[in-house]
C-alpha cells in the first residue's frame, strides 16, 4: 500500500519545499511506514501501522517529540531525530 494523500495535498495546493517546516517518510519495522508534512504548525500524517497494518490519514498539531497513536491497536508511532534530519535536508537544498 502506498501513501498518496500527502503527495496529492502537495500537488493540489502547490506546496513548495520552503513552505514546509518538515517533510519526511520513514519505514517502520517490516511493513509499516509513516509520512509527515508540517505546514504552519499543523502536521499532516499518513501511516501504515507496523503492528496491525492499519492505514490512517490525519491532521494534528505539530509538536516535538512527534507521536502518532494507531487508532486501531494503540501502537505509538514515533517520528524521531527531527533536528538532525532538518539540518541534513537544508544542506541538500543548498547543493
Ligand atoms: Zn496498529
Amino acid at each position: 500500500m502506498e501513501l498518496t494523500k500527502i503527495r496529492e495535498y502537495i500537488k493540489k495546493n502547490n506546496i513548495q519545499p520552503y513552505d514546509c517546516t518538515y517533510h519526511t517518510q520513514r519505514k517502520l519495522g517490516k511493513d509499516g511506514k509513516v509520512k509527515v508534512l508540517v505546514i504552519n504548525g499543523e502536521a499532516l500524517v499518513e501511516y501504515i501501522c507496523p503492528n496491525c497494518g492499519n492505514y490512517e490519514y490525519l491532521k494534528k498539531e505539530w509538536r516535538k517529540p512527534f507521536l502518532v497513536k494507531c487508532n486501531k491497536c494503540g501502537e505509538m508511532i514515533k517520528v524521531q531525530k527531527m533536528k538532525y534530519l532538518i539540518k541534513k535536508e537544508r544542506k541538500m537544498e543548498k547543493v
